[in-house]
């Protein structure tokens, strides 16, 4: 039974589980909802001494500190002073997030060396990791998502489409529609800086969709800008203020100065668009004020580049040119040579890193392979084991099968019936047929054991067959006839089942009055290929693969006898000194057996 302390503890718990939820859900719909529920768990966690949780509490504070309230330092100061209360596993786990929340600060201050490196540690950190979970996956995607756009907008070349791509696939992952919705909007950009302002328009409009579905307010303020503008270009005058108005209502209710300026920074772009000078000033003004006021250098930057132009329109080159002086100096400040060399650099290191871990997976790979390989080779062998010893343990009772019955032929003669006398033959005749089964069986098993390799003289060889096929031979009136054969390093028992085979199928399955048969070889792509050819009754094309599996025939038993052992044997042996064994049709009017055997440690003569 559990104490009741343990019960409260309990409670105490799932109430910060359940916070820690809302929490998640909060930071695309309502940010400011964040606020209350972290306080809250930092309240809990301090009653339960629980560091590690009160420090959580702290960097999701933070979160809120940095997208709603926008005050970046102190954002900054909770994440530091969250992540110092953290210990062991928990801390961890949380490194990644609380890099990421360091970055997203530093990127809205517009430091972008530091957000950039801050970004590409929380993806390295979680790449090396396996297995994710969902929040790591979030965080990854939130973190690649937040590269690409630092990189895009220093306007140098780091190949972060690819970025850009990995953050969208994972957010299809873990289905979160807000973070889908950004990487449509970025898309939508692409296709913007394209000219491609229909492509543009359809990706924007996917997006916004997306963040209606999910209910990310805060995405969907800066959608609905981003439209009213496009529609602005467009020259639709009235979707866009339709857009800007739906812009409105959700700041009203999100008072994030962020989305607000950013809002008034494109309803002046497309004031500016509507030569509607005046209030494109007017709207780039408040602009201006409250980027000033966070200090976001990059919007701030547009502003002053579009007030600029604005002015110039507006033929006050006085203001034109002060905002003029103002946008080339916070460009200097912000994006110089040196800032640029440096995310250039932690680039290059996050790149040096991956390729490192890259090459670690591979080797651990490669060790798996082989491990699996070995794995292979010892199950192999024991299966092969497993068929010599059945097959040899079978024959005994067979033989036993056998002579009983033989003996109670003998016994019975007089007192047995025709009938009986048939059935006792088909005893005799099944035990025979399973006999040679059971030894075709066993040659075929006894081929993959280690054998020793020796020079084996080919034209011996044949000779040893050809008088093994004597009475075969003789009685059909046959003919075997070979060019001069090579010498190659193999085993001879082998070598000498593998012709046996192919010569007395061939003349096995032969009609003719004269059967006979040519052995040729030749020397193709440095491999031996030697060619056993008949006259014999040929092999229909769709059946030339399977008769090399065990126990395929092509004719009944009364018609041909065997088991559908013997080139099964053959391809064994052929594929284990790394040749191949195929059938085509012969010039003879039979088969041609074909099979190779490479020359490489095979000396021929
Ligand atoms: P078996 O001869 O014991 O049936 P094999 O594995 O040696 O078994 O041959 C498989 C099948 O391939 C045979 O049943 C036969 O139909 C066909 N075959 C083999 N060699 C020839 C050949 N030289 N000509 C025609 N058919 C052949």
């Amino acid at each position: 039974m559990s104490s009741p302390a343990k019960t409260k503890n309990q409670n105490s718990y799932d109430r910060i589980t359940f916070l820690l939820e809302r929490i998640k859900h909060n930071y695309t719909h309502q940010v400011t909802g964040i606020e209350k529920d972290a306080k809250e768990i930092m309240k809990i966690a301090r009653e339960l001494k629980d560091k590690n949780y009160e420090g959580l509490a702290k960097i999701e504070l933070a979160f809120y500190y940095c997208t709603s309230v926008n005050d970046y330092q102190k954002s900054l100061k909770l994440c530091e002073d969250g992540f110092k209360l953290m210990r062991g596993d928990f801390k961890n786990f949380y490194r990644p997030y609380y890099h990421l929340n360091l970055g997203r600060n530093y990127q809205m201050m517009g430091d972008q060396v530091r957000a950039q490196i801050e970004y590409l540690r929380t993806i390295s950190l979680i790449d090396k990791k396996e297995n994710l979970q969902t929040d790591e996956k979030r965080w990854l995607a939130a973190s690649l998502y937040n590269a690409y756009i630092l990189f895009n907008q220093e306007g140098v070349e780091f190949n972060q489409d690819e970025f850009l791509e990995r953050s969208y696939h994972l957010y299809k992952e873990i289905n979160e529609k807000a973070g889908l919705a950004n990487c449509y909007n970025s898309f939508a950009v692409t296709h913007f800086k394209n000219h491609n302002l229909e492509k543009a328009l359809e990706y924007l409009l996917k997006s916004y969709a997306l963040a209606e579905e999910g209910k990310a307010n805060t995405h969907l303020s800066i959608y609905s800008a981003n439209i009213g503008l496009l529609y602005a270009q467009l020259g639709n005058r009235e979707k866009s203020q339709m857009y800007f108005t739906k812009a409105q209502i959700l700041n009203e209710e999100l008072k994030s100065k962020y989305h607000t300026g950013h809002m008034y920074s494109q309803m002046g772009a497309a004031a500016h668009i509507l030569k509607d000078f005046d209030s494109s000033i007017n709207y780039l003004s408040r602009a201006e004020e409250i980027f000033r006021e966070l200090g976001v250098a990059h919007s701030l930057s547009g502003v002053y580049q579009k007030l600029g132009e604005t002015y110039a329109q507006l033929n006050d080159f006085q203001n034109a040119y002060a905002y003029e002086v103002k946008y080339t100096g916070i460009i200097k400040q912000h994006f110089n040579e040196e800032k640029l060399a440096a995310i250039a650099k932690a680039r290059n290191m996050f790149d040096m890193e991956k390729k490192e871990r890259e090459a670690e997976l591979l080797k651990q790979k490669s060790e798996q392979i082989e491990m699996y390989a070995k794995q292979l080779e010892t199950s192999n062998y024991e299966l092969q084991h497993f068929a010599y010893v059945v097959s040899h343990d079978l024959r005994e009772p067979l033989r036993m099968v056998g002579s009983y019955v033989n003996l109670l032929e003998r016994n019975l003669k007089e007192k047995l019936g025709k009938d009986e006398k048939e059935f006792m033959g088909f005893i005799l005749d099944g035990t025979r047929t399973m006999n040679q089964l059971i030894s075709d069986v066993l040659a075929y098993s006894k081929i993959s054991f280690v054998s020793e390799k020796k020079q084996v003289n080919l034209n011996e060889v044949l000779g040893k067959v050809k008088k093994s096929l004597l009475s075969q031979v003789d009685e059909s009136g046959s003919k075997i006839h070979s060019e001069k054969l090579p010498v190659i390093l193999a085993d001879e028992t082998q070598i000498f089942q593998l012709f046996l085979n192919l010569i007395s199928n061939a003349l096995k399955y032969n009609k003719n009055s004269l059967r006979e048969v040519w052995v040729k070889h030749t020397i193709e792509k440095g491999a031996h290929h030697i060619i056993v050819s008949d006259n014999g009754i040929g092999i229909p094309k769709e059946f030339r693969e399977r008769i090399f599996m065990i126990f395929q025939r092509l004719h009944a038993k009364n018609e041909y006898t065997g088991t559908g052992v013997g080139l099964a044997i053959c391809k064994k042996i052929v594929e284990q000194l790394g040749g191949e064994i195929w059938v085509t049709d012969s010039e003879h009017g039979g088969s041609d057996f074909h099979f190779t055997i490479p020359q490489v440690n095979n000396k021929s003569t």
